[in-house]
């Protein structure tokens, strides 16, 4: 299938490593020309070096904490001065949470608020006009499972990506009438370094390695009983990314294994 995703323009947030990178890589072998953002900046200057050399695409790395309002005024302006047009906003960066909602302070609510909800809202207002000038656009928020199941020890991540779901619901509603495209995407476990960061400390609080607490967790959760690659989650993005993907309006899609225990 012709994905006709070719001299397209993206903007990935996160896209320096885990499902950011995979989704960039996937953009990149299509012929897409990318911004990649995200704050260490030696990994981010690799990384657009490396998918440069490798696809043969304009790639561009801007230095920005999504979390930080600023940050994201100076790289909405970085795209614009580096495309004039966008075709593709991928609103991939956040992080898992650990806490209870006893003893977490307001500023704890607030940061993973402003970067799970706050960033796609900033990013999608601030680039939505230079997806008018390109004639209309792709948006995809990447939520999780966990907006919809949660997972017991991190209810700021599952509140905020919830939060995530319904604004690129109502997101969609407003853009399409400039033919721009809004969904969501909702993983389930996806090995990335995140997940091995977690799995030490929760392993450790269990008296078990990384390796051995991520295979308990996919078995104990998931039909398919292993975690999925950034790489099979990546190939559904670039699906919906692609003008294939035309009557895909206002979704979440759930690429989990089969983790959902409901039927949506
Ligand atoms: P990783 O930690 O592997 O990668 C996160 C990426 O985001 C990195 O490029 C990181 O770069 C960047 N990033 C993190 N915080 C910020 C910030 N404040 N500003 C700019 N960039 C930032 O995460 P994953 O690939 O696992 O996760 C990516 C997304 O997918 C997240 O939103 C996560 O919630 C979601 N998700 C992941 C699942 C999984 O199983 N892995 C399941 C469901 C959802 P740097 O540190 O340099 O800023």
């Amino acid at each position: 299938m012709d994905l006709q995703l070719a001299g397209k323009r993206a903007l990935v947030t996160g896209g320096t490593v885990g499902i950011g990178l995979a989704v960039a890589e996937g953009l990149a072998s299509e012929g897409v020309h990318l911004v990649l953002c995200a704050r260490n900046e030696e990994r981010l200057l690799e990384e657009v070096e490396r998918i440069k050399q490798q696809h043969g695409v304009e790639v561009n790395g801007i230095r920005a904490d999504v979390s930080i309002a600023e940050d994201i005024d100076h790289a909405i302006a970085y795209v614009k001065d580096k495309f004039g047009k966008l075709d593709i906003l991928i609103n991939n960066a956040g992080t898992g949470s650990n806490e209870t909602i006893a003893n977490a302070p307001d500023d704890r609510w607030q940061y993973y608020w402003d970067l799970h909800v706050m960033a796609a809202v900033r990013l999608s207002r601030g680039l939505m006009p230079l997806m008018k000038k390109a004639n209309g656009g792709v948006i995809l928020n990447n939520s999780s499972i966990c907006a919809k199941q949660p997972l017991g020890y991190e209810p700021i991540y599952n509140t905020t990506k919830a939060a995530l779901s319904m604004f690129s619901k109502c997101l969609a509603n407003e853009a399409i009438t400039h033919n721009i495209r809004v969904n969501t995407v909702n993983p389930g476990l996806i090995l990335t370094p995140d997940w091995k960061k977690t799995a030490t400390a929760l392993g450790k609080e269990e008296g078990i390695t990384a390796d051995e607490y991520l295979d308990k967790l996919a078995k104990a959760n998931t039909p398919i009983g292993r975690f999925g690659t950034p790489e099979e989650l990546a190939r559904f993005f670039v699906f919906l990314c692609s003008p294939m993907a035309s009557y895909c309006v206002g979704s979440t899609y759930y690429v989990d294994g089969g983790w959902l225990n409901v039927v949506e």
